[in-house]
């Protein structure tokens, strides 16, 4: 028996990757089932960064690039930065990677030592436990639930802050709550920050074009903690290139040089036909995803039509990302008569199996009585799945 290392055994699946094997093994033996587990935009590439990737090609960009990325290519991030969040990195400042959630291992793994604590608002998207914990660090989880709208305040960030306090990790846009920091709350989070200058705050913005209710705003944008903050954002959500595999950072040049040195041992930085594709997305102008915004917007209110007829199932309003996330405590420890469902774990392998609709369970996002539902797909699916969700959940009598 192969003994795996104890920073192994001490990790958990991904339990979003986890429920899309499964729904994929499932669909593979013929069954029906409707995944609304993985957030992953159910659209295509746009055709003008395919054709930049397929140019990329043609013209023999197929050497290892900068480990941190092509010169251009921070460039057109720094301009992105500055035009969509009013923020000015140097290219310097800027590291590209394989993907947000190896931005996110970059910076966690350049800046935390056993022992470190890392302050996690929960609900939190699963990664960041995991990538925490493979760092030795010590997660502290601030609980905000669904009667606050799934954000925490200032007085409980304050809290939360002793003095092994490294970092900050949060998203805004949430995943997995669709919760969206206003200006005003962030300002108050910000004023803590800039109280303990040693903190950093990781701030998760991959879904800052997914927004119903007015615009998003950095956390960095506050001048007083610029440099304490590390923005991520990548191209998988706004721009539907999930399996094209790139995020970006923009922080202070110490930790953006961290990174570098991280990657440089890891990865050697992403691929190269991808950052040229992701040139011409940077310098696109992102008035042009409105369609889809208002394409998520509708799609959030048909699934909360749906959910607000069920009995006992509470849930907010997202105002942001392709998440709703109800709480559906109401129906633990009820029964179909065959089996008692006994947590969330157990009503979303109910919901597989009688429902034929894959979800995802809130544990790994920290909020045991919550199933998370990703909308990212079509409105015929949705009204398929939602239909069977509601059946499925009237076979349960308590
Ligand atoms: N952060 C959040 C909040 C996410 O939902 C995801 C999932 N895509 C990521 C980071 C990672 O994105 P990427 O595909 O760029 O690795
Ligand atoms: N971020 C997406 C999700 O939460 C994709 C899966 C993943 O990377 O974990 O479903």
């Amino acid at each position: 028996m192969i003994q795996l290392s104890e920073r192994l055994n001490a990790m958990e699946e991904s339990a979003t990757l986890a429920m899309a094997r499964l729904s994929r093994e499932l669909k593979a033996q013929g069954k029906d089932i409707i995944s609304l587990s993985l957030g992953e935009p159910d659209f295509h590439t746009p055709l003008f960064i395919k054709d930049a990737a397929i140019q990329a090609i043609d013209d023999n960009y197929t050497t290892y690039t900068p480990v941190a990325g092509y010169d251009d290519l921070r460039e057109a991030i720094a301009k992105k930065f500055s035009r969509d969040n009013g923020l000015n990195y140097s290219k310097e400042q800027i590291v590209v990677s394989t993907g947000a959630k190896q931005s996110i291992a970059n910076v966690v793994l350049s800046l935390i030592n056993p022992g470190d604590e890392v302050i996690i608002p929960a609900p939190y998207w699963v990664s960041y436990i995991e990538i925490v914990k493979m760092a030795g660090g010590i997660p502290v989880i601030i609980e905000a639930g669904i009667e606050q709208d799934f954000k925490i305040n200032a007085a409980q960030l304050s809290e939360a802050i002793s003095q092994k306090t490294k970092l900050f990790i949060f998203s805004s846009p949430c995943n997995p709550t669709g919760s969206v920091y206003s200006a005003t709350e962030l300002r108050s989070l910000a004023q803590v920050f800039a109280k303990h200058p040693n903190i950093i705050a990781l701030s998760d913005e991959i879904y800052e074009h997914i927004c119903f209710e007015g615009s998003h705003t950095s956390l960095a944008h506050f001048d007083e903690i610029f440099d304490q903050v590390v923005t991520v954002n990548g191209v998988s959500k706004a721009w539907a290139m999930t399996g094209w595999r790139l995020g970006y950072i923009g922080a202070s040049k110490q930790i953006a040089d961290a990174c570098n040195k991280i990657q440089g041992q890891f990865t050697s930085g992403t691929s190269s036909i991808t950052q040229r594709a992701a040139i011409v997305a940077m310098l696109e102008d992102p008035s042009c995803l409105s369609e889809m915004v208002d394409t998520f917007r509708r799609r959030r209110d048909l699934v909360l039509w749906y959910l607000k007829k069920i009995p006992g199932v509470k849930c907010n309003l997202p105002t942001g990302a392709f998440y709703l996330f109800p709480d559906v405590s109401y129906y633990f420890g009820s029964s179909d008569g065959t089996q008692t469902i006994a947590n969330g774990d157990d009503l979303c392998m109910y919901l597989l199996r009688v429902g034929n609709v894959a979800l995802v369970d809130g544990k790994g996002f920290g909020a045991p009585n919550c199933i998370r539902i990703s909308y990212a797909a079509s409105e015929e699916q949705l009204k398929k799945a939602m239909e069977r969700l509601t059946d499925a959940l009237a076979q349960l009598s308590r």
